[in-house]
């Protein structure tokens, strides 16, 4: 009988062979990473029998769950016709087709899609292209990027220098091209924030006029920084700033896109109320463009989104920028070096795209909007007790994206990684930020997978506080 190797196994062969991301290895030897074999709906199974919620959705890219079986149908059909071509040169049916479905989605908007494959290079195509653009029409002085307090944009190079999270960023501060990190609002700071926020934004752009080429936000959550929310009538006022001072907005929509805050770009919530005319109700191009046509200034659409993370489903690596008809046109030229001339080698690869076509098709078939509406309004009612609860502070939710803090006088040493490994015992997979417990599970949360999550969560509140030092 031949025997398969075990949990341990696997996790002593990973600690010789893997060097995991995000993880000092050194503590990854004092407590393993946890081996998964399978996956199926929001359960992830290990080898001895056990299963976890997937409380995080992987890290924030699963969206319908594991082995979703029309993403799986829709790979495994593309996988037998073709899996990849370069897109330089050549082109294929799932690129154009998502291209064109993104499109839709904005209204035509932002009819032009760049392809990448992982978040943060969609991030550093956004920066190059948006300095590029200034360029090709003269303004050559316009290099300089501003991005907010505590923002996670990424970290290869290019996105980490407008990323503000310390323990990603001090080691290679040196590294990093300067940008100029203003106050962010914070829901949890009271109503002020958003003035004190908004008015450092227009300190920065008075006095580097003429120089910022691009503001980068993470549209009603940053995420990384731990689930900091705020409103949209802060997108409004900053999409109006940077019309004012003539700075593309760059929405970094690779978390809170997908569905994952209420509506498919969380920025469309800005859109939602600002008074006729609106973006998707222009005829043909948007808001974009009648700014760059120095038409009236309307609130309109970000100059760029980027999306990732959820735009596959949690199968493929896939990213992706929008702009606009202005910032392509910019481009345009017979001078080859007045194009964009970045690229990937799986820019654009047609399994991934294959994936998030079937992504779309279910958005656009099977309210998945409105489920998230129901299933958020269960959350919520599941943790409401943490409202009461003297432990907790600043219970938030915005869509299917649900955080509190634990009280920092309460949290003890090593707060995050007690709390992961209590919650396990629950059948319940989550990593707090610092201490910030949050959920953003995947689309697949009814009635009683609400009270099982808050209950959860409870029961490990409970035991990692009684031991907390
Ligand atoms: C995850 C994330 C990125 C980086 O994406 P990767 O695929 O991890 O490189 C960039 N921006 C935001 C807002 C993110 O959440």
């Amino acid at each position: 009988m031949s025997t398969q190797p075990s949990q341990q196994d696997w996790q002593r062969r990973s600690l010789n062979a893997v060097w995991h991301p995000c993880t000092q290895m050194a503590r990854a030897a004092v407590v393993p990473p946890l081996p998964i074999a399978r996956g199926e709906g929001p359960w992830l199974h290990d080898y001895e029998g056990r299963r976890y919620f997937d409380a995080n959705s992987s890290w924030w890219v699963n969206l319908f769950g594991h082995s979703d079986e029309g993403i799986k149908d829709a790979i495994k059909q593309q996988l037998d016709t073709l899996a990849h071509v370069m897109l330089a040169g050549c082109t294929h049916a799932p690129a154009v087709e998502l291209a064109e479905k993104l499109s839709a989605l904005t209204g035509g908007a932002l009819g032009h899609t760049f392809f990448a494959s992982d978040g943060a290079s969609a991030v550093e195509i956004a920066l190059k292209m948006s300095f590029h653009s200034w360029r090709n029409r003269g303004l050559e002085a316009k290099r300089e990027f501003v991005c907010l307090r505590h923002g996670y944009h990424g970290e290869t190079i290019g996105a980490l220098a407008v990323t503000d999270v310390a323990v990603f960023r001090d080691a290679y501060a040196p590294l990093l091209m300067p940008s100029h990190v203003v106050d962010s609002p914070d829901s949890r700071l009271g109503a002020d924030s958003e003035a004190r926020a908004l008015a450092a934004l227009r300190g920065v752009l008075e006095a580097r006029r003429g120089h910022i080429a691009a503001l980068i936000v993470e549209p009603l959550v940053q995420c990384a920084a731990g689930m900091v929310m705020h409103e949209p009538s802060y997108l409004r006022a900053v999409r109006a700033l940077c019309d004012e001072f003539e700075v593309h907005l760059i929405a970094d929509e690779i978390a809170v896109g997908c569905g994952r805050t209420g509506t498919f770009f969380a920025f469309e919530q800005a859109l939602a109320s600002a008074g006729p005319p609106q973006a998707g109700e222009t005829p043909s191009g948007g808001g974009a463009r009648t700014r760059a046509s120095g038409g009236a200034r309307l609130v309109g659409w970000p100059d760029f989104i980027t999306l990732s993370k959820g735009i596959s489903g949690g199968t493929l690596p896939l990213s992706l920028v929008l702009t606009t008809e202005s910032v392509f046109q910019s481009f345009w030229s017979d001078e080859v070096a007045r194009g964009f001339l970045h690229s990937h080698s799986y820019t654009g690869n047609a399994l991934a795209c294959a994936a998030a076509n079937a992504v779309l098709d279910r958005f656009a078939n099977q309210q998945v909007l409105e489920n998230n509406r129901e299933q958020a309004r269960w959350l919520q009612n599941a943790f409401a007790p943490l409202h009461s609860d003297a432990r907790v502070e600043h219970l938030r939710q915005r869509g299917m994206i649900l955080a509190f803090d634990v009280r920092a006088d309460l949290v003890g040493e090593r707060f995050a990684e007690r709390f992961h490994l209590a919650a396990r015992e629950q059948a319940l997979l989550i990593r707090p930020i610092g201490r910030t417990v949050y959920l953003m599970p995947p689309y697949l949360v009814d009635e009683p997978t609400a009270r099982f999550l808050a209950h959860a969560v409870t029961q490990t509140l409970n035991e990692v506080l009684s031991h907390a030092a």
